[in-house]
């Protein structure tokens, strides 16, 4: 059995060396799709930003007597008007003369500053200045934000939504984004039946293959679903051969530990290589990774999970997915965020493993009124408790040799990606 810090090593390892023989594959996407997608090429500025020297105000442009003096109490006589879409283009203004101007507007070239009308008296075809204004205020210059041919976003970026606004700006509709990951799964179990079907004595629902795709669809993954697998060695092969031959990445549910119809370590060991199996974690010690040769498309990345509920729901969230993460963005494994908070109750427990407990997350304050975290645990942690799951935001981590933690100690949580803290 290998601890949880070297199954996250290993298969940082085998992640890595399975990335260096895939190269970045790229297809074009309309922007509007391509949220939290990567880009594969930077992004070059089309347009400088502003195209113009623009307003920042409501107010009048006016041309100063002094070429580049202030602007003080003095009266402009108004030439006409600039508004956002319909520049002034008039004759261009003397001295002394001035247009009325609004937000976003092109500023004349002959105009030199803009006063917001705050401090303007109108009288109707002249304005008066009531208060002094510097030369060149209110104004944002041509590509004062973004100069043209800058890289405004970088290959490997994540598109995100703050950067929609940008993107849109410069007029682009698509984007050069990296394609999505394939991942294949299956379940083994000769008891699990679908949600409408009749359950026969000692048959259960199953609920894993939905688990992983709920967790799974929030990534840029085609999730190739291939349903419940007879626990026998042929058909679990025909699925994993048939995964292999579809997808970049397959999982699998269940048959991992020593059970008689446990066959899915000895499938894959034949037909790839089982880099890890059995890792010192609480739930899901039965835990199996590696990958499957020969596909037709070269080697397959095998990523195995308990076939308990909850044990299945932890090592994905906890294990495979901060590496999809890195098979997503080719340059880092991404954990679930960790955070420190404030144990509410006593923990007890047999140590050995790292344990997840699952628990609940909230903002609070410490005795001293500073913000703190607080969590507590959810009851009992058996590994097919599915309700306790359900009312979580975290898990607890308890380091292996631990056993008893008490309340008010300080211990790391790692956060559901979901979780929103009140
Ligand atoms: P296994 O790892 O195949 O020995 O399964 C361990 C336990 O998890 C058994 O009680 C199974 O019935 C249950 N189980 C296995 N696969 C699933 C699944 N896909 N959905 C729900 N429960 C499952
Ligand atoms: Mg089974």
């Amino acid at each position: 059995m290998i601890s949880f810090e070297q199954a996250q090593d290993n298969l940082h390892r085998l992640c890595q060396t399975w990335l260096a023989t895939y190269s970045d594959v790229s297809e074009p996407l309309a922007l509007s799709k391509s949220l939290g997608r990567y880009l594969t090429e930077d992004v070059i500025a089309a347009l400088e930003l502003p195209r113009s020297d623009v307003s920042a105000m409501d107010g009048y442009a006016v041309c100063t007597r002094a070429r580049d003096g202030a602007v003080t109490s003095e009266v402009f006589v108004l030439k006409g008007e600039s508004r956002a879409g319909e520049p002034y283009n008039g004759v261009p203004l003397a001295p002394g003369e001035c247009v009325r101007i609004f937000t976003g507007a092109v500023v004349p070239a002959s105009a030199g500053t803009v006063v917001i009308q705050e401090n303007v008296e109108r009288e109707n075809a002249s304005a008066r200045i009531l208060h002094d204004t510097a030369y060149g205020a209110n104004i944002r210059r041509r590509g004062e934000e973004i100069a043209a041919d800058a890289v405004i976003a970088t290959a490997g970026q994540l598109i995100t939504p703050n950067m929609i606004p940008l993107l849109a700006s410069q007029g682009i509709a698509e984007v050069k984004v990296r394609t999505k990951l394939r991942v294949a799964f299956f379940a083994t179990g000769d008891e699990l039946k679908a949600a409408g079907d009749n359950l026969g004595e000692g048959d259960i629902y199953e609920s894993n293959l939905a688990s992983i795709a709920a967790v799974l669809g929030h990534y840029p993954i085609d999730l190739i679903n291939l349903g419940v697998v007879e626990d026998t060695p042929e058909a679990i092969k025909a699925c994993l051969a048939e995964a292999s031959n579809n997808a970049d990445v397959v999982i699998s549910s269940g048959g991992v530990s020593v059970g008689d119809y446990d066959y899915v370590r000895q499938c894959v060991d034949a037909m790839g290589v089982v880099s890890d199996y059995k890792v010192a974690m609480k739930p899901g010690k039965p835990v199996c990774f590696g990958h499957i040769d020969g596909a037709e498309n070269g080697k397959t990345l095998f990523f195995g999970l308990p076939g308990n509920a909850v044990s299945s729901f932890v090592v994905l969230t906890e294990l495979y997915l901060p590496a999809m993460k890195y098979l997503l963005n080719r340059e880092r494994v991404i954990p679930n965020t960790q955070l420190e908070a404030i144990l509410e109750t006593d923990l007890s427990r047999r140590g050995g493993r790292l344990e997840f407990q699952r628990g609940v997350l909230s903002r609070d304050e410490d005795a001293t009124g500073r913000p703190a975290l607080r969590v507590s645990a959810l009851g009992s942690q058996d590994s097919h408790r599915v309700l306790g799951l359900a009312r979580a935001n975290c898990t607890i981590k308890i380091a292996a040799d631990v056993e008893h933690i008490s309340a008010g100690s300080k211990v790391t949580v790692s956060v559901f990606p979901w979780t929103d803290l009140q």
